[in-house]
């Protein structure tokens, strides 16, 4: 903010024209770099069209400008809307096919865009450039350069308090989410394809807007502005300024802007210095050279991130409400991975209100099992239901919306969240709201902030890690990863939780919580399913066990029948021992 009045009153302290127009240049850089590092440095996507969507904003102020339409709010308005149009058209194919095709797709555009331009000469002047172009107005007003640097300076708050409104909200968390694991991402029920789609078409409109601004600033354009070389710069100031950051797009803008302006055979050399920004950001950014830069970066963007949840929320309780779970059925299903058959005909009941153990040798086929009924992979036979609903052949972000969460073996835990944002996560599939209005901070956006808040203070001290609400996710010891995959899995009111192998890593006190946990969910209601190890701990909450081996369900029933199952032990016994020669078995004689 501080910054911002700095830069309106900027030409009013005797700042040259020349000096102005840099960082007018420059904040319209910043505007590019802040759409591609929603990309880049949210969604964890590599695409450069962005500088397609600056000329299609550009192209179009242009045009309806020798049209007659000199009003700047009408252009930004339409220069926003065709870039975003660039944006689906080039972004639903790209996201469609996966893997790198949006990096191709995006890529390809830039290299197109003098060659659409020249197809349409008639009207965009082609490689000569588009002249022509009419002062802008304002309200009817011909703008003065004073007039239009502090639009410039406006639009540019405008957007990044919206970029800031963003990436604090659930959205922005969700896009972290997804950076991290598109698995992870589509079991809290973030549909992978939509949430990428929005980034890109979110990052679309400042470039859009950008081009709108540039037309306007020497009322000349032409494909020299929009080449290869301007978005390597782009990219370079993304990654110099931080691109998972709010605010590194101001500053890596402004380093480069003022950087090439310094070095005067830049036409030449400039690919050559943006190459080197682009290796020192690196260098930065790796964690070798302590930035000053990104320390400030990283100061202003966690005070926009505290400023969110510092709202005074009432302290929470620990308490287990009562839950309305679900039963779930698999029937008869297999899955073979190319000649390897995981799982043949499988069944599993599980009900609400009671705990429903998997057991069996590594390799038995138990995460398969939990990884089929969360729809990441598709079965070859059979049917998964919960009550009435069938489940199978949803993909895996519907069955979480239809009530089932889980944890993963390896915890799956997102980098550069505190421990609360990263449990918070999981509340993405309830209660929805909508971009818009978080960037608009409606009452409703807050409200619900406000009980995400407290609900994952809830499951926080549910799990036993209070204390550490604060502290960085990634950083957290193996334990207190799992409690924190518990957490998430519970915050979002599911009706079934699928715990894999929760209880391993965790010290005595840890599985103490845990285990009293377990007893009150399925006490509330919960359908429980645990995949587990420690044959001890199975004994004491399971209401029911099926074993597997080599993918078959080779024994079900009471902990009591398992355990004088003679062949469940003997095989069990001598798989373990083999498996690890720890002391899982015998507990029943303890
Ligand atoms: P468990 O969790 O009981 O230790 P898994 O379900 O992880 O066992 O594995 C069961 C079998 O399926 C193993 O032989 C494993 O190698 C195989 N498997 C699991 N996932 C895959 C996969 N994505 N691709 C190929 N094989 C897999
Ligand atoms: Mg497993």
């Amino acid at each position: 903010m501080g910054v911002g009045v700095v830069l309106l009153f900027m030409p009013f302290l005797g700042m040259s024209y020349g000096m102005t127009r840099q960082v007018m240049l420059s904040l319209m850089l910043a505007l590019i770099v802040s759409g591609l590092n929603l990309n880049l440095g949210y969604a964890g996507e590599l695409a450069m069209g962005h500088i397609a969507m600056y000329a299609a904003g550009a192209y179009t102020a242009g045009l309806i400008s020798k049209a007659g339409v000199t009003e700047i709010w009408i252009q930004l308005l339409a220069g926003a809307l065709v870039a975003l149009g660039v944006g689906l058209i080039s972004g639903i194919p790209g996201l469609r096919l996966g893997g790198w095709s949006l990096a191709m797709t995006s890529f390809f555009l830039i290299l197109l865009v003098p060659d659409i331009l020249s197809i349409f000469k008639e009207s965009t002047g082609g490689r000569n450039g588009l002249t022509g172009i009419v002062p802008p107005t304002l309200f009817g007003q011909l703008m003065s350069e004073k007039q239009y640097y502090l639009l410039v300076v406006v639009v540019t708050i405008v957007w990044f308090a919206c970029m800031r409104n963003i990436v604090v909200s659930r959205h922005g968390t969700a896009l972290r989410v997804l950076k991290q694991s598109p698995v992870l991402a589509s079991s809290v029920g973030i549909s992978v394809f939509r949430m990428k789609l929005t980034a890109y078409a979110l990052g679309s409109l400042p470039a859009g807007l950008a081009g709108v601004l540039f037309a306007n600033l020497d009322m000349y354009i032409s494909p020299e502005a929009f080449t290869f070389t301007v978005a390597m710069t782009v990219l370079a100031a993304s990654v110099f300024g931080g691109s998972a950051s709010i605010y590194g797009a101001l500053i890596g803008a402004a380093v480069l802007q003022f950087g090439m302006n310094q070095a005067t055979n830049f036409q030449e050399y400039g690919l050559i210095i943006t190459g080197l920004f682009l290796l020192s950001g690196g260098v930065l950014f790796s964690g070798g050279i302590a930035g000053l830069g990104q320390n400030l970066v990283r100061k202003l963007d966690k005070l926009a991130r505290e400023r969110v949840g510092s709202q005074l929320v009432p302290a929470a309780t620990a308490e287990v409400a009562p839950i309305q779970g679900a039963r779930l059925m698999v029937e008869s299903i297999s899955k073979s991975f190319g000649g390897n058959q995981a799982l043949s005909q499988v069944s599993v009941e599980a009900k609400p209100g009671a705990v429903t153990a998997i057991i069996g040798p590594n390799g038995s086929g138990k995460t398969t099992l939990l990884n089929m009924i969360s729809g990441y992979y598709s079965t070859d036979e059979g049917s998964i239901a919960l009550d009435t609903e069938e489940i199978h052949g949803l993909s895996s972000y519907r069955v979480a919306r239809a009530g089932v969460s889980r944890t993963f073996q390896t915890p799956n835990i997102p980098e550069k969240l505190s421990v609360i944002e990263a449990v918070e996560a999981g509340r993405y599939a309830t209660e929805r709201v909508s971009i818009l209005q978080a960037i608009l901070r409606t009452p409703k956006f807050k409200r619900i902030r406000r009980e995400d808040r407290l609900e994952a203070e809830r499951v926080l001290n549910l799990v036993g890690l209070g204390e550490q609400r604060d502290s960085d996710a990634d950083a957290l010891p193996l334990g207190n990863r799992r409690l924190l995959e518990v957490a998430r899995s519970l915050i979002g009111a599911p009706k079934v939780i699928l715990l894999d192998e929760v209880a391993s890593g965790l010290d005595e006190d840890e599985l103490d919580v845990l285990a009293d946990l377990v007893n009150r969910l399925r006490d509330a209601g919960l359908t429980v399913v645990i995949v587990e190890h420690n044959f001890q701990l199975v004994l004491r909450l399971a209401d029911e066990i099926y074993v597997l081996a080599q993918g078959t369900v080779m024994a079900h029933g009471t902990p009591a029948e398992i355990e004088r199952n003679p062949r469940v032990m003997e095989e069990y016994l001598g798989v373990i021992n083999d498996a690890d020669g720890s002391n899982l078995i015998g507990a029943g004689n303890d």
